[in-house]
């Protein structure tokens, strides 16, 4: 096994060599303990009282109160849910991890397993059933919920947790639920912030009941840099390490982006205190991000051994979503992954950005739960007065919203401009998403939802990729395209370790397509199936066999949504362009041509955009190609990149898309050929069109 060896020494330290089996071992007495001495645990009779008596309740407590883990055993104990009345209780997380990990937790503590009484669902994953009474899940499964049942009738009781955190997804249900709760006497809904949103919150429900949990907080050392740090992953390893031999004993907690700049700072930790010997004492070093396998996600919760230290490199999940105790030291460098939406490239990208004022308050509020904690600020005093936001701008205001508008349409919501928003979005975001679902065929004319919109509507996918799932349906390639999509669905797909890169390389290009990089992803998954889904084959190959079976399970999914709609599977057989034009359906508006001097540009906005390195198609730069996404390093890269014929937009977008008239067209344009040229004109039209209706609605 040639890749099977690369696990670096940190994380294998960090994964324990023994993997926990069941649940024999566990001992229920502290847990029960732990449970009786948490915050929320005095006030349960208090609480259960309020939301009898009220319909809408706004909760409000300190991270690790116990509102996310206790509330919905405490309504099921009440009774507010049952299997022989069919009912249930939901509790949405804005992120899939932390749905996952306290359900587990929960389940564990209710002494049952996970998809009995209590259980989740997250995209491609429902880990429900019949028994199931508390149900966790992402706020945008709820949400899929809400399409095929406005009502949510399936629930009794709701609780939209973390709201604090504004996810599309929530912000959508707060317009949903507060007329669903309008109409429906016996449903509940609970909100739950963790921040000082709650008068708003509060404002927006009807003037509901605010409920506080009183929290245990003990004081919180603030220390500043003295002036701005120009490497904060530097200045924050360095920091850790300063704790670690200078400070009393006690967890540390460090913020990061993302998962490869926390595999990294691990890997030089570990390299850091490894080279001061054994006169120091243990640190173990332990990540938390969403793509962790869960044994290591479980092990950030256990107690580091007597006389060693543990720190934690985690995302910002760590900030509200998941409480783990002993945390005295906070390091904080102000940064966070967040979604912006780049309209020249039209899509959203991740982008590393200062946190909110909001942000930073909680994150130093997670060293004061066990004891008087420290928080390092690595950035200085003024910068959090003056250049910190006093909170996030919420995911709607700044986010594509094709899809959320595709589910708003298949919610019937046809009045978009006055949906009850508790924050608007800007009405130029509006029309824009309405915009590209008008090229996509899921919008008519008159802005309605068109039958292949409502189709769309159903796959758990951007507009695009459902767009392209469909087109292949008609193009007799849909066999391929879903393994396509599932492919494009999943993250890391091939391994390239820094000591073997040449060897994975050369093992990679083995797979290479020349029409591009899906179907050079569609040749791995196929070479990958044909050995009987062998991970012996993926450690061979440099591939990571968590994601392709992470691949098939979605690709199962998505067979499950076409068999209920009774869509063909069928085979292109060899005809790659029935592929090509399937993608092309669904993406050509992430058209770009080879630009005369270098790189490509955008058709649409002129962009000047580059093939990654890693692209199948990086030594062959054909004149047109569609990408799948851009990422933004040094250049912007377009990464999934495909061969097009360029007549294919003009046949396969006729709304976006047309061929010039060669004598209106300007002379450098003539010059360059540009054929079929984006049609400006014709599409400011369907802008003027489509705004008017959304006006009159
Ligand atoms: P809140 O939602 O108010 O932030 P939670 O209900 O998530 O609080 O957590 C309550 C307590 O339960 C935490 O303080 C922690 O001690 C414990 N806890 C939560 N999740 C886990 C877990 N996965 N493993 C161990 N303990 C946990
Ligand atoms: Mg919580």
């Amino acid at each position: 096994a040639a890749a099977g060896d690369e696990v670096p020494e940190w994380k294998r330290l960090a994964m324990g060599s023994a993997p926990s089996f069941g649940f024999a071992a566990k001992d229920t007495v502290p847990m029960r303990e732990q449970r009786a001495s948490l915050p929320i645990a005095r006030l349960k009779e208090e609480l259960l009282g309020a939301v009898d008596a009220n319909d809408v309740l706004v909760v409000i407590g300190e991270t690790g109160s116990g509102k996310t883990t206790q509330m919905t055993q405490y309504l099921y104990e009440a009774g507010f849910a049952s299997v022989a009345s069919n009912t249930r209780i939901a509790c949405t997380q804005p992120r899939r991890v932390a749905a996952m990990s306290v359900a587990k937790r929960v389940a564990e503590e209710a002494g049952c397993r996970v998809g009995e009484a209590v259980g989740y669902s997250i995209r491609f994953e429902d880990v429900t059933s019949p028994e199931t009474v508390i149900k966790y899940m992402t706020d945008g499964m709820l949400l899929r919920e809400a399409m095929a049942d406005p009502k949510l009738r399936a629930y009794t009781v709701i609780i939209l947790d973390e709201a604090h955190e504004r996810t599309i997804a929530t912000d959508v249900l707060f317009g949903l639920l507060k007329v669903a709760v309008k109409k429906r006497r016996d449903l509940k809904l609970i909100v739950t912030s963790a921040t000082l949103d709650a008068e708003k919150f509060s404002d927006f429900f009807f003037q509901c009941p605010i409920f506080t949990i009183p929290g245990r907080m003990f004081p919180v050392e603030m220390l500043y840099a003295r002036e701005a740090e120009p490497d904060y992953l530097d200045a924050a390893l360095l920091t850790v390490m300063q704790i670690h031999l200078t400070e009393p004993p006690g967890d540390v907690l460090l913020f990061l982006t993302g998962q490869e700049e926390i595999d990294t700072a691990a890997e030089i930790l570990f390299e850091r205190v490894k080279s001061l010997g054994r006169h120091v004492p243990d640190l173990h070093i332990l990540p938390v991000y969403s793509s962790l396998p869960s044994e290591m996600q479980t092990k950030v919760f256990e107690p580091a051994p007597p006389g060693s230290r543990k720190v934690v490199l985690a995302t910002n999940i760590a900030e509200a979503s998941l409480t783990i105790d002993g945390i005295y030291y906070v390091v904080d460098p102000g940064f966070a992954k967040q979604k912006v939406y780049n309209p020249k490239l039209g899509m959203d990208s991740l982008i590393v950005a200062p946190v909110s004022q909001a942000s930073a308050r909680q994150r130093a509020g997670r060293a004061g739960r066990t004891g008087p904690g420290k928080c390092f600020r690595l950035y200085t005093e003024s910068a959090y007065q003056n250049e910190m936001l006093p909170s996030s701008v919420p995911e709607l205001q700044r986010s594509n919203l094709a899809t959320t508008v595709l589910t708003l349409k298949a919610l019937g919501v046809g009045d978009l401009l006055h949906f009850d928003f508790m924050d608007a979005p800007p009405p130029q975001h509006l029309i824009a998403a309405m915009e590209t679902l008008y090229a996509l065929g899921a919008l008519d004319d008159e802005g309605l939802l068109t039958p292949l919109g409502r189709k769309m509507g159903e796959f758990p996918l951007e507009p695009p990729l459902a767009k392209m799932l469909l087109a292949s349906v008609q193009l007799s390639c849909s066999e391929e395209v879903l393994t396509i999509v599932a492919m494009l669905s999943v993250q890391n797909v091939f391994y390239r370790p820094k000591e073997k890169q040449a060897a994975a390389d050369a093992r990679k290009a083995r797979f290479h397509q020349p029409e591009g990089d899906h179907l050079t992803l569609l040749a791995v998954y196929n070479a990958w199936k044909a050995t009987r889904y062998s991970s012996a084959w993926c450690y061979e190959n440099f591939v990571q066999a968590r994601s392709l079976k992470r691949a098939q399970d979605v690709r199962k999914q998505l067979i499950t949504i076409m068999d209920r709609y009774r869509l063909d599977i069928v085979s292109a057989g060899r005809e790659w362009r029935r592929v090509q034009r399937a993608v092309v359906a669904g993406f050509f508006t992430h058209a770009a041509k080879k630009d005369a001097t270098e790189g490509y540009r955008t058709l649409v906005e002129g962009q000047p955009v580059f093939i990654h390195p890693s692209s199948s198609l990086f030594f062959i730069q054909p004149e047109w190609v569609v990408y799948h996404e851009v990422v933004s390093t040094t250049k912007e890269y377009m990464r999934e990149v495909m061969t097009i014929d360029s007549r294919w937009l003009v046949e396969l977008a006729p709304r976006f898309f047309k061929v010039s008239d060669p004598n209106k067209l300007t002379r450098r344009k003539r010059q360059e050929k540009v054929e079929p040229l984006f049609d400006k004109y014709a599409q400011n039209q369907n802008d003027w069109r489509l705004s008017k209706r959304l006006r009159q609605r």
